[in-house]
């Protein structure tokens, strides 16, 4: 497999201690000791790209303290063979299915036992993290004396609340501890990483360092003689009293209730619980850290066995599953030259060279490609703070308005306006001009790849890639197929996606792929919606009900309205059942420029890029949520009835980083499963007895019952 980054580096390469070149006595783990007395307890776990803290590892972890103690060095490092980082975190497989809230305490207790027992060690203990050290593996580099970092790509975070969870290894009251109580607990309610400057400033690393001094900083730590570069007089100042304010119950518990707030405003708590336990348990057991970390395990433990967190650990999943759709033999391309620099084409360009490919981008007018390089001058700095960085990656990013990139690129997309004839005569141009080995993709969001694929000489390159606006955020991309792609055109397009570090989602080409299908109905339920006189709030309020991040009124002004509609109509010939019909008074507002976000104006007005929703509304019912969300779920169910998706796994995964359909309900395919088939076919039965054959249940909904 090319594409795998994560890899375990030489002896030589790290400072991993002595090489006793003899096999370990443990599985995950070796345990040397130097000329100076210091053990080197380094973690390999066996046949894993990266190291996570499973019940196994902190087995042997317990047996080598055990160790430890009767023999103790005169200091004891704790790093990771493993190029990619320290620990990736937790093992959540372990959790899958997890119901039994008593069960993960009892297990919580015996691994918190295990990492206490490293924290009361009289030898100094030191945590050497290159790369990640996310959630379990902070909690261990947190329970040593020291943390020291190595490198600039070392990432110090606990992403728990991302699972539905918050730290449940005695994380909670550790970072309290180390560190700023209010910058802790913004640490674990946003998951948000620290790089290595950014965990010196707030106390969480001792130092940052490089390879070649790794042995002289664990050298004076054995000797006593370390020094860790705490936050300045100031930081510790502020840190001392922020302590003490906080050890108070009244500001605590002001101090919570706006961390609440906030949280909520990010994700409702009646459907993501974890910020919410963890504000609570801080504000219940802030001033006793011993305390806290003990209730933190039945929180934790509580937490585990709800909805949203198996729900949201199946997400963590379906991405893994979609990442390794792009593990390939295939060699990604070195040189992609993009045709149309718009909306689409432009900020592709963009992302692929900021992911070191060199890019051509092409356009009809020569002020669109510098607006597009402007575009990507802005957003890199966003993606990353190495001015370096955005310098190499501008320098990959090449104005190419004559197109003399086709002739060297290994892979061409076409990032045109959407009209078949100007792509063919698109394609008829450059295809001869092409590299032998080369692929050509269409970014095409509603046109038949069989049709596109006509009047080609080598129709077996043809494939679709369709990313989804705005490109750097939207972590899905369609990659569309059609009878007659070579494998090796597929394969070049997986690889190109894990290259740029997006989410394969593999469909054929119909009508809409599968998330403009799925997102269509969704869309213009909610204008049929408006024509009988229900509010765009009300309609938007009755999908964030569900758990859509953004209701359809909304989604379809972000979109366009122009856009909509263009899907709408183009979609509708190749379906077996209606799409609820756009009213006149839509049609019309395009007709007066009122588009959407873009012209400022659409079904809400605009400002700043946020819609001004008037604050009072009606509330929504059941019928309207189900009225927007069971199409969509019904569409689902018909793309994977006609094999345009072979896999339930990748539709749940597509909807969920293409459409944002509610991640902790798992997906739509699994939240079918889980709520009850027949019930949910038996509701779209009755609304199609109210408001006609658009809500006849799809004989996709067979597979579930
Ligand atoms: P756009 O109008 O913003 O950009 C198209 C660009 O192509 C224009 O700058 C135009 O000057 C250029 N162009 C026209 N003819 C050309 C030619 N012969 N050679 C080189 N350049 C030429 O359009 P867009 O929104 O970026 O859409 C492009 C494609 O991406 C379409 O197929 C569209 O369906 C698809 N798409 C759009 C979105 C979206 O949200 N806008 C999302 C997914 C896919």
């Amino acid at each position: 497999m090319k594409n795998v980054v994560w890899k375990t580096l030489a002896p030589r390469q790290m400072e991993l201690g002595p090489d006793t070149g003899a096999p370990g006595q443990w599985k995950a783990w070796r345990l040397t000791r130097d000329e100076d007395g210091i053990d080197w307890l380094i973690a390999d776990q066996p046949g894993a790209s990266a190291n996570t803290v499973s019940e196994e590892v902190l087995e042997e972890l317990d047996q080598i303290l055990a160790q430890v103690e009767q023999d103790a060095p005169k200091a004891l490092v704790i790093r990771s063979a493993k190029a990619g980082g320290f620990f990736a975190g937790a093992d959540v497989k372990a959790f899958v299915g997890a119901r039994d809230a008593h069960e993960v305490e009892q297990r919580m207790i015996r691994a918190h036992e295990v990492v206490d027992r490293l924290a009361k060690l009289s030898t100094p203990t030191v945590a050497v993290v290159h790369g990640y050290a996310l959630g379990g593996g902070l909690e261990i580099a947190l329970a040593c004396d020291h943390r020291i970092l190595v490198g600039e790509e070392a990432r110090l975070g606990f992403p728990e609340v991302q699972l539905g969870l918050h730290p449940g290894l005695g994380g909670t009251a550790r970072l309290l501890d180390l560190i700023d109580p209010l910058e802790a607990m913004q640490m674990m309610l946003t998951g948000k990483a620290k790089r290595p400057g950014e965990a010196k400033a707030i106390g969480l690393a001792d130092a940052v360092t490089e390879e070649r001094h790794v042995h002289g900083a664990v050298r004076a730590v054995a000797q006593g003689e370390f020094r860790s570069a705490k936050p300045g007089r100031l930081g510790r100042l502020r840190h001392q009293v922020t302590d003490r304010i906080l050890h108070a119950d009244l500001p605590r518990r002001a101090a919570a209730d706006r961390m609440r707030s906030q949280a909520a405003k990010q994700a409702p708590p009646e459907h993501y619980p974890a910020p919410g336990a963890l504000v609570d348990l801080w504000e219940r057991h802030g001033d006793d850290l011993k305390a806290l970390r003990k209730a933190e395990i039945a929180s934790f433990a509580k937490l585990m066995t709800t909805d949203a967190a198996q729900n949201l650990i199946r997400v963590f999943f379906l991405r893994e599953k979609m990442k390794r759709l792009t593990e390939v033999e295939a060699q990604p391309p070195r040189h992609l030259h993009v045709i149309g620099a718009g909306a689409m084409g432009g900020d592709i360009a963009a992302w692929a060279a900021w992911h070191g490919i060199k890019v051509t981008l092409a356009d009809l007018k020569p002020e669109i490609i510098a607006q597009a390089v402007g575009r990507a001058a802005i957003l890199y700095p966003k993606l990353g703070h190495d001015s370096g960085k955005t310098r190499d990656a501008l320098d990959r990013l090449i104005p190419d308005p004559d197109g003399q990139g086709v002739r060297h690129a290994d892979l061409i997309i076409e990032a045109a306006p959407e009209k078949l004839e100007l792509k063919r005569k698109i394609y008829a141009d450059l295809e001869p001009r092409m590299k032998s080995g080369a692929v050509l993709a269409t970014n095409t969001s509603s046109i038949r790849l069989e049709d596109l694929a006509q009047g080609l000489a080598r129709p077996e390159r043809l494939i679709g890639i369709h990313f989804f606006n705005p490109v750097s955020r939207m972590q899905l991309v369609e990659i569309v197929t059609h009878e007659g792609v070579a494998a090796e055109t597929l394969d070049i397009a997986k690889a190109f996606l894990g290259a740029i570090d997006r989410l394969p989602a593999p469909v054929r080409s119909a009508p809409g792929f599968l998330v403009n299908r799925a997102l269509t109905p969704y869309m213009l339920e909610a204008m049929v919606m408006m024509q009988e006189g229900v509010s765009p709030e009300t309609i938007d309020a009755a999908a964030e009900a569900f758990g859509m991040p953004v209701g359809p009124a909304e989604l379809a002004d972000q979109v366009g309205l122009d856009v909509g509609i263009a899907v709408a109509d183009s979609l509708k010939a190749g379906l077996d059942k209606p799409l609820p019909v756009p009213p006149d008074t839509l049609r019309a507002k395009v007709t007066a420029g009122d588009l959407g976000r873009k012209s400022g104006k659409g079904i809400y007005a605009w400002k700043g890029g946020e819609p001004q929703k008037a604050k009072s509304f009606a509330k929504p019912t059941q019928e309207m949520t189900d009225r927007l969300i069971l199409p969509m779920i019904d569409a689902c169910l018909e793309c994977l009835r006609k094999g345009v998706v072979e896999d339930e796994d990748i539709v749940d995964g597509a909807m969920i980083f293409g459409a944002g359909f509610a991640p902790f309900r798992g997906g739509p395919i699994h939240y079918a499963r889980e709520a009850g088939a027949q019930t949910l076919k038996a509701r779209m039965e009755a609304l199609a007895a109210i408001h006609g054959e658009r809500f006849r249940p799809d004989q996709g909904w067979d597979r579930l019952t």
